[in-house]
């Protein structure tokens, strides 16, 4: 069969072939990006579920409007508002079908085939994907523990006139990089000096382990003038409440917005209205507070777990900065006393020990660093973090 050319230039994911080895007996995996099911809150959910079918069953189980069931536009409105993002009317976000379909319509809107787009270097693996879906040419800008390096990133957009530049600021997927608050006010500097789309995913933004994060790009839009024109914002509650939801979000310059929905209505009508009535009676009903504080919790200690087992174990081998939020730490192997410097050598021995992880190459669009790799720590409760990184010290 003869299929579309955009998918010549794809490969499917690295990740995903791996995960056909985590069926292996015993694993202990490092390797998924998802969060713990053991910590859904599902008595939450079932009666925002029953409240749901019970106060609007026309609207939960009808069609519904692409832009998005309006009671839940409203509870994430003022959801963003509690965040710092006040200014942000129901009417100026869609709710999409995960962030990811965010995403997903933003290369539709705005990506010619061709077009540059500037992307963090690592970044998260599916955008990279996405994005050369629509043909585009991917730039990558370098990453530090206070995330992208601004100056590299000025002198890039001076360079390439990207299309868009795509940052995920707050403990990015795999990077776990906080970018700081001077960092977020020069991006969005840049974004109106150079009239160039910036867009702030944002899915781990809620799960920080000590003092919250510096206001979201979003929030502090309202300080930079202008800069609201230039930035699109995703929001998801993936992370915080369910995957399977299905339930995302974003807001953007309204021109956009009208582009995005239209695409959206040619793609899935709406996200379920279900999910959506659901996701809306479980913000209403006030749960998300104790449910982020119960989520922020327990990652915390198992990132600090992780942290001091790796230190403990693998020593001078692992460089790494401590996540301060999100579900990732980010490791360099450094090659000390002869150990192996290669990521995905290092993930092959690791799984004959019984522990998996995903090897860094994959998630750079350009230049991969071979020495590094991504270990969630988010599925594993402490006793098999621990026992984990004690494998990953034999497979070294
Ligand atoms: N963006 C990033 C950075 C992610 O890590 C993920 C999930 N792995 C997504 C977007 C998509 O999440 P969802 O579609 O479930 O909201």
């Amino acid at each position: 069969m003869k299929f579309a050319t955009r998918l010549n230039n794809i490969e499917t994911s690295a990740i995903r072939e791996l995960f056909k080895l985590l069926g292996k007996p015993g694993i202990i995996s490092f390797a998924g990006g998802f969060p713990d099911s053991a910590m859904f809150d599902v008595d939450g959910i079932r009666e925002a579920t029953n409240t749901a079918l019970t106060v609007d069953p026309g609207a939960a189980l009808q069609y519904g409007a692409t832009e998005g069931y309006q009671p839940l536009r409203e509870q994430l409105s003022s959801f963003m508002a509690a965040k710092g993002a006040n200014d942000v009317a129901p009417e100026q976000l869609i709710v999409t079908t995960g962030s990811q379909q965010a995403l997903d319509l933003l290369g539709k809107t705005m990506i010619s085939p061709g077009d540059k787009v500037i992307v963090e270097g690592p970044t998260f693996l599916a955008t990279i994907q996405c994005f050369r879906l629509y043909g585009a040419e991917l730039i990558s800008a370098p990453v530090d523990a206070h995330g992208v390096n601004t100056d590299t990133l000025e002198q890039l957009i001076a360079e390439h006139k990207p299309k868009l530049v795509y940052l995920i600021p707050t403990f990015g997927n795999p990077s776990g990089a906080l970018l700081s608050l001077e960092r977020r006010k020069r991006v969005l500097e840049l974004a109106v000096k150079y009239q160039t789309l910036v867009v702030e995913d944002d899915p781990y933004g809620d799960l920080f382990f000590g003092e919250a994060p510096p206001p979201s790009m979003l929030a502090l839009s309202a300080q930079v003038p202008g800069s609201r024109d230039w930035l699109a914002h995703c929001g998801s509650l993936s992370k915080v409440l369910s995957p399977g939801l299905r339930v995302g979000w974003m807001i953007a310059p309204p021109e956009l917005l009208a582009r995005a929905t239209m695409c959206k209505q040619f793609s899935d009508a709406h996200t379920s209205t279900f999910a959506q009535a659901t996701a809306a009676q479980y913000l209403k009903a006030g749960r998300m507070p104790a449910t982020l504080a119960h989520v922020r919790q327990v990652y915390a200690e198992r990132a600090q777990a992780m942290g001091s087992a790796l230190r403990q174990h693998l020593g001078e081998a692992i460089d790494f900065v401590q996540p301060q939020g999100g579900l990732f730490f980010w490791a360099r192997l450094t090659g000390a006393k002869g150990k192996i410097a290669d990521g995905a050598e290092f993930a092959k021995r690791a799984i004959e020990q019984g522990v998996a992880f995903v090897p860094g190459v994959p998630f750079y669009a350009a230049n991969p660093d071979r020495s590094t790799l991504r270990l969630s720590f988010a599925t594993a409760d402490v006793a098999r973090i621990e026992e984990g990184v004690a494998r990953l010290a034999k497979a070294l």
